[in-house]
C-alpha cells in the first residue's frame, strides 16, 4: 500500500466508483449489477428479484436523545424497501441486522421490533432473518431487503430520455425540516430536567423525519395505470443529488424550475422561522423517501391526471448539464451531496 489518499478527496460516489470498478458480473443471473438503488437478479420466467442493502449508524444517521426506539424500527424499514420501490418492484422479504451497543436495554429492542413489525405489516413485507452481533461503538442497523418485479416493468435510474419529464411524488424538505426542529430543540433543553420540547403545528414535519413511508403506494397506481417510467430514483440524498445520478446514469442533461418545488405548508413556515431557504432544504436535504421520475412528453396529460405528481423540470442534452432555474429565470448548476458526516 502507497501514499495515503483522505476518503473525502474521493467523496462517497467517487470512493463506490473507486472500490468497485473492477467488479463486473460473472453469473448470468445477475442482469443488474452496482450502480442502480437495487441489484435484479433473474427469476422465473418473466419476473425478476431485486436486491438492496442499507446501514444506518448511530450519531451518524440518527441521534437516539430523540429517536424513539419504534419510530426507529419503521424507518429503518422504510430505508430498505424505498430502493426496491425505487425500480418500480414490490418489496416482498426484509432481513435486519443489528451491532447492539451495551447501553441499549431488551426493552429498547422490544419496541425498535414493533416498529418493524408495524412497518411489515402496512408494506406487506416478511421478516426472513437478519444477524445480531454487540458493537463497541453505538447501535448499528443494516435492512437488507428483496422484491419482485416483471422484468419489463423495472424503471433503472439509465432510462431518461432527451425531453422526457421530470416528476415527483409528494412534497420535499419535511424530513430535512424535521430534523433542524429536533436538533434546536435538543440544543435549547440540554441539560434542562424534565425538558417539554415545543413541536406544536410542526408535527408533520416530525413525522416525515421520524416515520417516513416508502411509496409502494406509487409502485401500485403505476401499475393500475400501466405505466412505466423511463427512470426512476428514490429521494433520499436531496433532490439535487439524486437528479444528477440518473443523469450520470442516462447520459442527460435536467432542468428544473425552482419555482415549481411542491413543499408544505409547515416546511415553509418553520423554514421562515429559522432563516432557512426551503428551497434549499427540498434540493440538499434528503431523506424524503419520495420518488424522482422520468415520463415521456407524451404522458403529460395522465401523468397530470394522477393528481399526485408534480412536473418539475424536464431532460436536456448531456452536454448542457444538470441546471436550476430561478423563478427570474436564472440558471444554477447543481452540485452532488455525497455522505454525512453527522447529523
Ligand atoms: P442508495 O442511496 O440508493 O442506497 P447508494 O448511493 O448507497 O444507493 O449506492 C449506489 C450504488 O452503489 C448501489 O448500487 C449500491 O448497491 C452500490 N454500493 C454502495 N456501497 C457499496 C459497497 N461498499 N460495495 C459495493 N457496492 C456498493
Ligand atoms: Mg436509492
Amino acid at each position: 500500500m502507497k501514499g495515503r489518499t483522505e476518503i473525502s478527496e474521493l467523496g462517497e460516489f467517487g470512493l463506490i466508483d473507486e472500490l468497485t470498478k473492477g467488479f463486473r458480473p460473472s453469473n448470468a443471473t445477475t442482469l443488474e449489477g452496482i450502480g442502480d438503488d437495487a441489484a435484479v437478479i433473474e427469476a422465473s420466467g418473466d419476473e425478476a428479484i431485486l436486491v438492496s442493502s442499507d446501514q444506518m449508524l448511530e450519531g451518524i444517521d440518527f441521534d437516539l436523545t430523540y429517536f424513539p426506539p419504534k419510530h426507529l424500527g419503521y424507518k429503518a424499514v422504510t430505508k430498505g424497501i424505498s430502493d426496491i420501490v425505487a425500480m418500480n418492484a414490490t418489496p416482498q422479504q426484509i432481513t435486519v441486522s443489528l451491532g447492539i451497543s451495551s447501553k441499549i436495554s431488551v426493552e429498547f429492542l422490544r419496541e425498535f421490533y414493533s416498529g418493524v413489525e408495524f412497518a411489515c405489516r402496512e408494506a406487506e413485507v416478511d421478516l426472513v432473518g437478519g444477524d445480531t452481533s454487540a458493537s463497541l461503538t453505538g447501535l448499528v442497523i443494516n435492512v437488507t431487503a428483496m422484491g419482485r418485479a416483471r422484468k419489463e416493468k423495472i424503471a433503472y435510474r439509465r432510462g431518461a430520455k432527451l425531453h422526457d419529464l421530470i416528476c415527483i411524488t409528494g412534497n420535499l424538505g419535511a424530513s430535512y425540516m424535521g430534523l433542524q426542529l429536533l436538533e434546536r430543540e435538543k440544543r435549547v433543553l440540554e441539560g434542562v430536567n424534565d425538558p417539554k420540547p415545543k413541536f406544536d403545528g410542526y408535527e408533520y414535519l416530525l413525522e416525515r423525519y421520524l416515520k417516513p413511508r416508502a411509496r409502494y403506494d406509487f409502485v401500485k397506481t403505476l401499475d393500475e395505470e400501466n405505466m412505466v417510467p423511463t427512470s426512476m430514483i428514490d429521494l433520499t440524498d436531496g433532490l439535487a443529488s439524486d437528479m444528477m445520478q440518473i443523469c450520470k446514469a442516462s447520459k442527460c442533461g435536467a432542468r428544473i424550475y425552482l419555482e415549481r418545488m411542491p413543499l408544505a405548508r409547515q416546511t415553509t413556515s418553520l423554514a421562515e422561522e429559522m432563516h432557512i431557504d426551503p428551497v434549499v432544504a427540498a434540493l440538499n436535504g434528503g431523506e424524503d423517501y419520495e420518488l424522482l421520475f422520468t415520463v415521456p412528453l407524451s404522458e403529460k396529460e395522465r401523468i397530470l391526471g394522477l393528481g399526485c405528481i408534480d412536473i418539475i423540470g424536464h431532460i436536456t442534452s448531456e452536454e448542457s448539464g444538470c441546471l436550476l432555474v430561478t423563478p427570474d429565470g436564472g440558471e444554477i448548476r447543481m452540485k452532488a451531496q455525497g455522505f454525512k458526516e453527522k447529523e
